[in-house]
């Protein structure tokens, strides 16, 4: 996967973000994808990654809630090479007071050419892709 560095000797490491009205999504998502996310490392925006960790009982590494800071928490990691894979469901419906941060973290995964998810569609086909990859990986 282009930018990815997940293959490399390391479990590839996914951050998970979703605004308030995504939440459903995000839980529904890990849900889909819970084999291939229990073999990742996870980071995640406080009260998305509580949910997910409750909801569906995966390991997540809290950051602070992203309106307090959390998306710059996930953009200094992802800035340190130790994010491979993102998926941030953002509402584009709702104004968020962390604008800013929300558009550094995503300048964050351009920069550094780090996958970024912001829909649902395009969320599932990276991961879809990050299975394959780590399919690939198991076989070899
Ligand atoms: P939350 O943050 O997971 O703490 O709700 C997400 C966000 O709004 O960036």
């Amino acid at each position: 996967m282009p930018g990815a560095r997940a293959a490399s000797a390391r479990e590839p490491t996914v951050a998970l973000i979703a605004h308030d009205r995504k939440k459903g999504a995000i839980v529904a998502l890990a849900r889909e994808f819970e084999p291939l996310l229990r073999r990742c490392r996870l980071l995640a925006t406080g009260t998305t990654g509580s949910l997910v960790a409750h909801e569906v009982g995966l390991a997540v590494e809290c950051m602070l809630s992203g309106p307090m800071g959390g998306d710059l928490q996930i953009g200094a990691r992802l800035s340190a090479g130790e994010v491979d894979l993102v998926v941030f469901l953002r509402d584009p419906m709702t104004p968020q007071p962390h604008e800013p941060d929300i558009n550094a973290l995503v300048r964050a995964c351009d920069v550094h050419d780090i996958p970024c998810a912001t829909n649902e569609s395009s969320a599932r086909m990276l991961l879809r892709s990050l299975e394959r990859d780590s399919e690939g990986a198991a076989d070899s």
